[in-house]
């Protein structure tokens, strides 16, 4: 078979009730497009039908290439395998398989690229999650502006068109927890956003719960930003600042002729505050230091069980 143009990522976990939605959308996007397309499926350690649904597919219609993970490592792990086994030679796109993100959107990304552009992100118009859910984006993002050094564009997700070039440097960044947005914005060159607007999920439930998104945000602080740690430096001298002139205070209440000894709520305050500002700090520094330890074990990023390539099973992989 001749090399794909263009590769469509599709990470995947439990979107059984999605995959033939799925599956029906990318068909019509192969028969309509001019571009020879290729998809490339990740599954990432579903527990429904899911992987028998992509080894179906895969083994019938060469365009779809399947991988299967050797278990579930998270949407930006699944999004990473499926950079490191696309093999489109001018672009790669990145969706969600809950058709949140319309694939059908692949032409006019694409014609961005054709114009120099070498990352092209969507952003959402508006969203049509919970309003909790939105507001917390909406902070995220602005938190996220304000302490980072690099400007991630608001409101751009993973949904997006890469540059072959730029999806070989994301996939050679030895990041071990990887917040593809800001690497994405990180690598610089030509980028440019297109806006859309934003799908309801078609079928099943979000694979993120409220523990992934916060790791996500995490991730997102901790690994652009060290303001944090700096912060720690500013706390420091405040309290040591509102320590000075407290006991300033006290002793020129003392060298007045002031009884002193009352106090007590005093000193319990003083104590409880700063053994919170202290372990704050230690957290802050822990924080750090567990993603130097997660970088220096220098484990592969994933496992791959086996893909499925050109109608064919090409067992344990192991990529890293
Ligand atoms: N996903 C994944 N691994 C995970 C969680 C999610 O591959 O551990 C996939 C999921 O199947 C979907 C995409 O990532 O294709 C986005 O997830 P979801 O739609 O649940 O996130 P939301 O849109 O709610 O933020
Ligand atoms: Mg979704």
């Amino acid at each position: 078979m001749q090399q794909p143009e263009i590769s469509l990522i599709v990470p995947l976990y439990n979107e059984e009730k999605v995959f033939h939605l799925l599956v029906e959308r990318l068909d019509a996007l192969i028969a309509s497009s001019p571009y020879r397309l290729e998809i490339v499926m990740i599954n990432d350690g579903s527990r429904d039908k899911t992987p028998e649904l992509m080894r179906e597919k895969a083994l019938q219609s060469p365009q779809y290439t399947s991988v299967f993970l050797s278990r579930n490592y998270g949407h930006q792990i699944a999004v990473s395998a499926g950079m490191a086994h696309a093999k489109g030679t001018e672009a790669i796109m990145i969706i969600d398989g809950d058709l949140q993100d319309p694939p059908e959107l692949l032409g006019d990304f694409y014609n961005k690229i054709k114009e120099g552009y070498e990352v092209v992100f969507a952003i959402r118009k508006k969203r049509k999650e919970n309003f909790i859910k939105r507001s917390m984006y909406w902070l995220f993002y602005r938190i996220l502006n304000r302490l980072s050094e690099i400007d991630i564009p608001l409101d751009s997700g993973d949904f997006s068109m890469i540059s072959r070039r730029v999806c070989d440097i994301l996939v050679a960044m030895p990041e071990r927890s990887r917040f593809l947005r800001g690497m994405r914005t990180w690598v610089g060159f030509k980028q440019i956003g297109v806006e859309y607007e934003r799908e309801k999920r078609l079928a099943g439930d979000s694979k993120y719960t409220l523990k992934a998104l916060f790791k996500l945000a995490y991730d997102g602080i901790f690994n652009f930003s060290y303001v944090p740690l700096k912060m720690i430096t500013s706390l420091g001298l405040y309290t040591i600042l509102i320590s000075l002139i407290y006991i300033t205070y006290v002793v020129i209440k003392k060298l007045l002729g002031y009884e002193v000894p009352s106090g007590f709520t005093t000193l319990i305050m003083a104590i409880t505050l700063f053994s919170g500002v202290q372990l704050i700090s230690l957290g802050v520094i822990g924080e750090y230091l567990a993603r130097i330890y997660l970088q220096v074990k220098n484990r592969p990023l994933f496992l791959v069980d086996n893909i499925i390539q050109n109608g064919e099973v090409i067992n344990g992989q192991r990529i890293l």
